[in-house]
């Protein structure tokens, strides 16, 4: 039997995380309530919080209690207009956020996008390129690439000119554990994968390709098909409907996300889940909106909680395995929506039925929906 009791380290973070994590932690409350699971949740400083409380972005403390933990789910951190006298390497994005990424090996980073049908209109796309709808589940790798490869080096030369190196590398295990997540999450979809590369310009391309390819002979049921990455940012403006699942290495990932985030509309919709290895019946990962901290509208009650609860039902599903409360959680804001509850970011004047609602309610209408 699996377990059903589960440690979670709630890390709300700055700006608007502390807001829309309440929500969160309001839902995953009623899916207590409901499912008969039980979270102990912990809630702890992270960001320019964390500084305040302890002098440190992510304090000790917080780093012991995510190690103890099954999962974190994380709002978001840092403050741009905060104490510039604080250097890049302690500031909460590198300090908070790329540590706990590497010190867990979050490897796969998820992000799913799907426009939601009676949200068409927040979609910068026209209606006749939105296509039968927008689903995409972008599957980037984390750990690797250009971002992390070394070595890096800024030299000098001649005339007061330097030259700045990275250096792109991926071996073939990191190709495959990233291809696997692709193709197992395309089985719980529509069955297919487009692997993104730049196999015409560089050898990485070409190892990608042939890595992905021979993985793709263990899944006969998933379609695959490779694309270049630039054909792929010009497919996602032009027929987004025929992505299902994008695998992609990081810095390809990194661009295509956020240029497939837009199709959704506000950030305020779009969760991500980063995850690292798996024990048993937990994978341990991280849960976090695809947005950061909303400093122009933080402490208003004005953002978007979904978000966050969308990553909570992440959390749900990929580190405890419980499809049932993930779907009920997703299918929660869903009749959010189509009954016309509306922060800031998604209402339109355009909609007569739509209610306009502050963070709070929005989460009390789909905690209640649980
Ligand atoms: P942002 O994502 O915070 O905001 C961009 C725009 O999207 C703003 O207009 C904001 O109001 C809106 N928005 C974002 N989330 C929303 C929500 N839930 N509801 C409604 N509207 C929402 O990006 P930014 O302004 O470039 O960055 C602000 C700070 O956040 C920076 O310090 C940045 O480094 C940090 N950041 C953190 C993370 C993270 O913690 N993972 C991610 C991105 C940015």
């Amino acid at each position: 039997m699996s377990k059903q009791s589960y440690t979670i380290a709630a890390l709300a973070g700055d700006g608007i995380g502390p807001e829309v994590m309440r929500e969160a932690l309001k839902v995953l409350r009623a899916v207590e309530a409901r499912f008969g699971v039980s979270f102990e949740i912990v809630e702890a400083p992270v960001g320019w919080a964390g500084i305040d409380a302890a002098g440190q972005a992510l304090p000790d403390a917080t780093f012991e209690l995510c190690r103890r933990s099954d999962a974190i789910l994380f709002g978001s951190v840092g403050l741009p207009d905060r104490d510039a006298s604080v250097p890049k390497q302690e500031r909460p994005e590198r300090a908070a956020l790329l540590r706990l990424r590497k010190q867990f090996r979050l490897y796969a980073n998820l992000r799913p996008v799907k426009l939601l049908k009676d949200l068409a209109h927040v979609c910068p796309l026209k209606p006749e390129r939105q296509g039968t709808g927008i689903d995409i589940l972008v599957v980037r790798e984390l750990t690797g690439g250009v971002y992390f490869t070394n070595p890096k080096w800024t030299e000098e030369l001649d005339g007061g000119h330097h030259r700045a190196v990275d250096t792109m590398g991926y071996s073939t295990p990191e190709i495959q554990r990233i291809a696997h997540v692709a193709f197992q999450n395309a089985r719980l979809r529509r069955h297919k994968v487009t692997s993104i590369d730049k196999a015409n310009v560089l050898e990485n391309g070409v190892l990608w390709r042939q890595v992905v390819t021979e993985c793709a002979k263990g899944y006969p049921d998933v379609a695959l098909d490779h694309m270049f990455v630039d054909n792929a940012a010009m497919q996602l403006m032009l027929k987004p409907s025929q992505f299902d699942v994008l695998l992609c290495e990081n810095m390809f990932g990194d661009i295509l996300s956020d240029e497939a985030a837009a199709l959704a509309g506000s950030l305020g919709m779009l969760p991500s889940a980063s995850l690292g290895a798996s024990n048993g019946d937990v994978t341990f990962g991280l849960f976090e909106p695809a947005g950061g901290t909303a400093p122009d509208i933080a402490g208003q009650n004005l953002a978007n909680p979904i978000a966050q609860i969308f990553s909570a039902a992440l959390m749900l599903r990929y580190s405890f395995g419980l499809t049932a409360a993930a779907a009920a959680v997703e299918d929660a804001v869903v009749k959010a929506i189509a009954a016309g509850f509306r922060t800031g970011d998604i209402f339109s004047p355009t909609e007569p039925a739509a209610k306009r609602v502050g963070t709070s309610e929005m989460g009390d209408v789909i905690a209640a929906g649980v």
